[in-house]
């Protein structure tokens, strides 16, 4: 090729080339380092192209870097970012009143249960706060006793303002009334708040097959519910010691709750006990005089004219009857019931009346006798001593505290020696027939059976079902 040909047609042939690279830079950028071969007489031409090829290739990459990929990303990104830049018209519900109300924060008010020993000026200076504060709240709640006489376990909540000042204080005036008093500067606002309280009558019922406390635990009973039985039958059965296994048990009683939160368990309400085959029932009733007292079903008061034991015993050391005496050794009437009891035990007036023996009687030591009803007197023996105030005349109320327990006279260790008289002829206080209290009158009577209708239509059906869950029970086991 000659020179000047080559030198001529160069700016044709850059033109076409570079019009051709314009066209298709893709194709250039791809396959540019194939198909450029390298001759020394070709150089100047070659290396034009590579220039293109190699701007062009940056261009590509540039662009790809600042338009395509950018693109390319935000179509990628997930989909809550495009969310957001997008305006709904969201209708939201409407806040509850309580939540758009601005609320005193509940954590800056600062509970405090009082402990053993501690006095409200202890508690004030606890929370920082000095006798000023205790003056003002004592002043602002005049009549509360319950700030007077604080007792372990009550609670007080207090407000306290970053300074340091008292702006409130939270109490509980009794189990029904929440006192809050509000302090702004010198004024003070009082504010009384009523809890509710409710009661729920629940229906516990057990079968004894080891003790009454283990049967009433599984009836979902408290123990103190169980005092409660105890004493509501306290003068036909001593549930501590006379219950046997198969007997059963059905209690109606309330419970009390306070703003939805169980209390205490309440009043027994109605109940039935099965012992040995005996049935005793108890329902709660008021009297005309307001006074609340348990009547049977047929409307008798359960409170008898004596007490069969007249108090807490540990064990009965020995029974009414012929024995031989452990201390004359020989055999003779054991003219009562002697019920083993620490010294110093207190003794109760097993029913009302009026004493007719106090002072020392050969073989039974200190010894008071009570005439309780015409027919019925009463014998207490071995008293380490008498209750103050007490003389031949004196009347005694039943429970009323006589003397306290000893071994004066034939005793070989403390206890007492009980006695119950019909017309001077001693009986067998744990199963003498004790003298049968009157029934309600008969408007009365009418009233009671009215009232404890319903309570006694729910023993029945407590008993239908457990006699039908029995039945089934005997039927699954004769199947099986
Ligand atoms: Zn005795």
């Amino acid at each position: 090729m000659a020179e000047d040909k080559q030198g001529a047609r160069p700016s044709r042939k850059q033109a076409i080339s570079r019009q051709t690279q314009r066209r298709h830079p893709r194709f250039y950028e791809l396959f540019a380092h194939w198909s450029f071969p390298r001759t020394d007489h070709m150089q100047p031409l070659q290396w034009y192209r590579e220039r293109w090829v190699l701007a062009t290739t940056a261009l590509l990459i540039a662009t790809l870097a600042g338009f395509i990929m950018p693109t390319w990303a935000s179509a990628m990104r997930p989909a809550p970012t495009a969310q957001i830049r997008t305006t709904l018209p969201l209708t939201l519900p409407a806040l509850p009143a309580t939540a758009r109300q601005p609320q005193p924060a509940a954590e800056h008010w600062r509970k405090v249960r009082v402990k053993a020993g501690q006095t409200l000026s202890d508690i004030f200076q606890a929370q920082g706060l000095g006798f000023s504060d205790l003056n003002r709240v004592l002043q602002a709640s005049s009549n509360s006793e319950v700030l007077h006489q604080i007792h372990p376990g009550d609670e007080f909540s207090f407000l306290i303002a970053p300074d340091g000042g008292l702006l409130g204080m939270r109490f509980d005036r009794d189990a029904m009334h929440r006192v809050q008093l509000n302090f702004d500067g010198t004024k003070v606002s009082k504010q009384v708040v009523a809890r509710t309280m409710q009661r729920r009558e629940r229906i516990g019922h057990g079968i004894i097959h080891g003790s009454l406390f283990g049967a009433a635990e599984r009836a979902g009973m408290s123990d103190a519910m169980v005092m409660k039985l105890a004493d509501v039958f306290k003068y036909d059965i001593d549930l501590a010691r006379e219950v046997h296994a198969g007997d059963s048990f059905t209690v109606i009683y309330d419970g009390v709750w306070r703003d939805g939160v169980y209390l205490h368990s309440g009043n027994i309400l109605a109940a039935e006990f099965y012992n040995r085959g005996r049935r005793l029932t108890a329902f709660r009733f008021q009297k005309p005089d307001g006074s609340f007292g348990y009547y049977s079903e047929d409307g008798r008061p359960l409170q008898k004219a004596l007490l069969r034991t007249p108090l807490k015993f540990s064990r009965i050391s020995s029974r009414f009857g012929m024995r031989m005496d452990p201390v004359l050794h020989s055999r003779h009437l054991h003219a009562g019931v002697d019920l083993a009891a620490p010294t110093g035990t207190p003794i109760h007036a097993a029913g009302n009346g009026v004493i007719s023996i106090r002072g020392w009687v050969r073989g039974y030591g200190r010894y008071i006798r009570i005439r309780d009803t015409p027919a019925y007197s009463t014998g207490y023996g071995h008293m380490s001593r008498f209750a103050p105030g007490l003389h031949v005349g004196s009347h005694v109320r039943q429970g009323q505290i006589i003397g306290y327990v000893g071994q004066t006279g034939w005793a070989t260790g403390p206890h007492l020696h009980y006695e119950v008289r019909i017309h001077g002829k001693p009986v067998n206080p744990l199963t003498v027939t004790m003298p049968k209290p009157r029934p309600l009158a008969p408007k009365l009577l009418a009233q009671f059976h009215s009232e404890t209708a319903p309570l006694l239509a729910r023993l029945k059906i407590v008993n239908t079902n457990i006699k039908l869950a029995q039945a089934a029970a005997v039927r699954t086991d004769t199947n099986g």
